[in-house]
């Protein structure tokens, strides 16, 4: 009986530093995120270099873009990508005019994908246009919450959102850093009609993570929420 004790005891030593290893590099993982699409060109480029590398992304599309731009958007499905919300019209006035037309927007998008897809798909993962940051208020998240959504926004930004005619290098750069300690990786990226430059370090910005021994993930409604920490003075 006391040997038996001892043996319990001393395998929970012996695992506990094996179980750490695992848990550590489980958490070694990227969500390569693509902001603003479908956008004919562009995201098609982007599903090719996802292709080829083999790895999958989630893609924040814009409800309006979706409009004459269906194939891309079954494409993205097809080949196992996740969707986000990034709302219908991408108009800081329109979606920042309260909360429930910022709920509406996602609404609206919802709608469209699954009138594209034929399908019945409950998307709950969310981004503001522009990152949550001086936007997101309790306000906000009180009705962002009602709806079950998730909201995320992003640890590694590339900056092709608004430098998009940066050199391709100057993006695999950028994708090396990380605004926090956080083992897991929220890249941001965009696939507007102006992000030629991000097609071009995209297969390098996968091979930097691939060396690094990351997992590429998708991010679905089960993915822990990231977003930014709002002031209390918003608290109403
Ligand atoms: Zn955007």
């Amino acid at each position: 009986m006391q040997r038996l004790f001892l043996m319990v005891i001393l395998s929970l030593f012996i695992s506990i530093p094996t179980f750490g290893l695992i848990t550590e590099e489980q958490e070694k993982i990227i969500y390569l995120t693509f902001d603003d699409g479908p956008t004919q060109g562009i995201t098609e480029n982007i599903l090719d270099t996802l292709k080829q590398e083999d790895v999958k992304a989630t893609f924040f599309v814009v409800g309006r873009e979706i409009i004459q731009r269906e194939p891309v958007l079954k494409r993205i499905h097809e080949e196992g990508h996740a969707f986000g919300l990034h709302t219908f019209t991408h108009d800081y006035k329109k979606v920042y005019a309260s909360p429930e037309s910022f709920v509406k927007e996602m609404e609206e998008t919802q709608k469209k994908i699954n009138e594209i897809l034929n399908e019945d798909l409950d998307v709950k993962v969310i981004r503001f246009p522009g990152g949550s940051a001086g936007k997101l208020n309790q306000q906000y998240f009180d009705a962002i919450k009602k709806k079950g959504y998730r909201i995320f926004d992003w640890n590694v930004n590339i900056e092709d959102g608004v430098q998009p005619n940066l050199p391709p290098y100057k993006f695999v750069e950028n994708s090396k850093i990380c605004s926090d300690n956080n083992t897991t990786r929220i890249l941001l990226a965009h696939c507007n009609l102006n992000n030629l430059n991000t097609c071009k370090a995209l297969p390098a910005i996968i091979r930097y993570y691939k060396e690094q021994g990351y997992t590429f993930d998708i991010i679905t409604n089960d993915t822990k929420e990231y977003y930014y920490k709002f002031k209390d003075e918003d608290l109403k």
